[in-house]
């Protein structure tokens, strides 16, 4: 698709704050300016919660939060991460989408009391108010999501 478009409008995958983003903006990554979060100017995927953003990107999120703790080894995350990419795209500006690589990550999956992976974890106003564990399908996962979106 060759459009003309000068800018295109980003929806912030952290806070879901619409950016206008100019297209050439000399290879600098574009920030939101709302919440600072990095912008991508392809279609939205998962942010990656690190135990260092877990705080600004979790905690504070004005939007309830859909992790997905995995970690490379584990076959039903790898099954699961296409889905969890679609479902940060569809999902934009209503959840944010975010995964948590419990290897690297342990301080954040230790307070989130991760026992098994995949687990996601529905997080709104900085705590946890449903989970759902093991890699199942994206049906399952919007039924899950349900209540939860405004
Ligand atoms: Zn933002």
């Amino acid at each position: 698709m060759a459009t003309m478009m000068m800018e295109t409008v980003v929806t912030c995958p952290a806070c879901g704050q619409k950016n206008r983003v100019h297209a050439t903006m000399d290879g600098r990554q574009p920030v939101c300016g709302r919440c600072g979060a990095a912008l991508e100017t392809a279609p939205a995927g998962p942010v990656t919660v690190t135990d260092a953003n877990y705080a600004t990107v979790v905690a504070q999120s004005p939007l309830p939060v859909l992790l997905d703790c995995w970690a490379p080894w584990c076959g039903p995350c790898r099954r699961l991460g296409p889905v969890i990419d679609q479902l940060a795209s569809e999902l934009s500006g209503k959840v944010t989408v975010a995964k948590l690589n419990v290897d690297e990550n342990p301080r954040t999956a230790a307070a989130l009391g991760i026992q098994g992976i995949p687990t996601l974890k529905l997080i709104r106003d900085g705590r946890v108010v449903d989970e759902l564990v093991g890699a199942v399908p994206k049906g399952e996962i919007l039924r899950f999501l349900q209540p939860h979106l405004r």
